[in-house]
């Protein structure tokens, strides 16, 4: 179970938070409900409590429904914790698990260097991430969406000697949108070139500055980040902590006051990054700031014909044919991750069963992704017809002024429908029922509220008419 719950936490948080925070804790054993992990270090210890630990907590439950709480400790220095605890014996006053609740003291700095002797081996090879060999521009596809991101990306990689205009250059996106695709065509690009890169992660740059501070090799750290000719930095929204922010913003400060490119994604625009200071939000901003629009159908089918097409290298049989590639890439709206994972999937599915992939077993093979497609715009005017025809009416009757019970009910359900399912404002939706004022409705939203609370009947009926709009 243990493994399953290492597993878990890989897939929610990715490879690379995974190896920066989780890679080396270990469950001891489970008493009373409680899970009890260790950790070798002090400082991976308080950053998984203050970061991840509802997470883990979770986690844990979903595989071992008996955990109740999650508690971190820190490894003894000496031999591994395994070794020093037989088996699931309960700790004795000695055990690092009975230490665990003495709520150690924080030890001088120099002390816990030297109490971790691998702390510091880390902090020496951990500077950057390394850069997946597929995410380059050669296989980045461009469309309308990325394209001005496409070309400041290219332009940066090249670095034409107008530096300081796109310095920094700011990407922004929702998921999956190609961010750390293109972040990792630059690295490409930059290296080929002979420039010293370093790509990183939030998450690997506050572990390889904490580390370094921890270990004293803070200086060389910075050293060694200031000492190359571009840096690259992703997801930058989840950078966090008073002092790392601090160092963030030093290092971003004296690269590009030094002339050295930076390059940084993120999910949001630099003014929405609340958590870092407004100073560092300014110099993000400072330079070149591009969005990354949704992706559409045209570009979806390019991304997901290349994709298949790359399949193919290996996967020589592996056909799909042009109808249901459109229809894949018309059902899957999200976003570029989705497309490989029904890339994945239909993959999988040709491989399994060891048939052509048709419109029929590709409709199976990616209906879990479908349905986590956002929620579909629904229209005032399929409202009114659905709970006309619902209730015996015509849509005309429930626009017009009639106030006979049997059309001023499904009126009011609809108005109501119409306030939970669409985004209109109460004017825009009175003016949309023949004209009504914004009180009418708003009447008539409280009342059906009202009726769904004392009647369950009404309250089914209005939750099927839910469904069946929303579906
Ligand atoms: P983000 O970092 O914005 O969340 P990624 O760069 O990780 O998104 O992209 C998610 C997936 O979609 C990756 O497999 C990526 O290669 C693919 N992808 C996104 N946009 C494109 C594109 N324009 N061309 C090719 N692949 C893309
Ligand atoms: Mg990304």
């Amino acid at each position: 179970a243990w493994a399953r719950v290492k597993r878990r936490l890989r897939a929610e948080l990715g490879e690379d938070v995974f190896a920066s925070w989780f890679a080396r804790l270990e469950l001891e054993d489970v008493v009373e409900g409680t899970a009890r992990l260790t950790v070798p270090t002090r400082f991976l210890k308080s950053w998984i409590e203050s970061h991840y630990l509802d997470r883990v907590l979770t986690t844990f439950k979903a595989e071992i429904a008996e955990i109740a709480r999650v508690e971190v400790g820190v490894r003894g220095t000496g031999a591994p914790a395994k070794a020093a605890l037989p088996s699931a014996a309960k700790p004795s006053a000695a055990s690092p698990l009975a230490r665990l609740h003495a709520a150690p003291q924080p030890a001088p700095v120099a002390a816990l260097a030297q109490s971790t002797p691998e702390a510091r081996a880390e902090g020496g090879d951990l500077t950057g991430t390394p850069l997946d060999g597929r995410l380059t521009f050669t296989s980045f596809v461009v469309g309308r969406s990325n394209a001005l991101a496409h070309a400041a990306a290219e332009r940066v990689a090249r670095h034409d000697g107008e530096g300081a205009l796109y310095n920094p250059l700011y990407l922004h996106a929702g998921v999956g949108l190609g961010k750390t695709h293109l972040l990792h065509g630059i690295g490409h690009a930059a290296r080929e070139a002979g420039r010293r890169v370093i790509y990183l992660t939030a998450d690997r740059f506050m572990y390889g500055f904490v580390n370094a501070l921890k270990t004293q090799n803070a200086l060389a750290y910075k050293e060694r980040l200031r000492g190359i000719d571009l840096l690259i930095l992703d997801d930058v929204q989840f950078i966090q902590g008073k002092s790392i922010q601090a160092e963030f913003g030093h290092t971003i400060n004296a690269l590009i006051d030094a002339g050295r490119q930076v390059v940084v994604a993120s999910d949001r625009p630099p003014a929405d990054l609340e958590a870092l200071d407004e100073r560092v939000r300014s110099r993000l901003a400072g330079g070149l700031v591009v969005e990354i629009g949704n992706l559409d159908e045209q570009l979806r089918v390019s991304i997901l014909t290349a994709r298949l097409q790359s399949v193919r290298v290996s996967h020589p049989t592996f056909e799909v044919s042009p109808a249901v590639a459109a229809y894949v890439a018309r059902a899957i709206t999200a976003n570029g991750r989705d497309l490989e994972g029904a890339v994945n999937r239909l993959l999988a599915h040709a491989t399994l069963t060891g048939t052509a992939v048709t419109m029929e077993t590709a409709e199976t093979a990616i209906r879990d992704l479908v349905k986590n497609r956002e929620p579909k715009r629904i229209k005032i005017e399929d409202i009114q017809k659905l709970v006309a025809s619902r209730y015996n009416v015509s849509r005309s009757d429930i626009l017009s002024e009639r106030r006979t019970a049997a059309v001023v009910k499904p009126r009011q359900i609809a108005m109501y429908l119409s306030k939970v399912l669409t985004l209109r404002s109460l004017p825009e939706i009175g003016r949309r029922f023949g004209g009504r004022d914004h009180t009418t409705v708003l009447h008539a939203v409280r009342k059906i509220e009202k009726q769904i609370g004392e009647d369950a009947v009404l309250g089914d009926e209005v939750e099927l008419l839910k469904r069946m709009l929303q579906d």
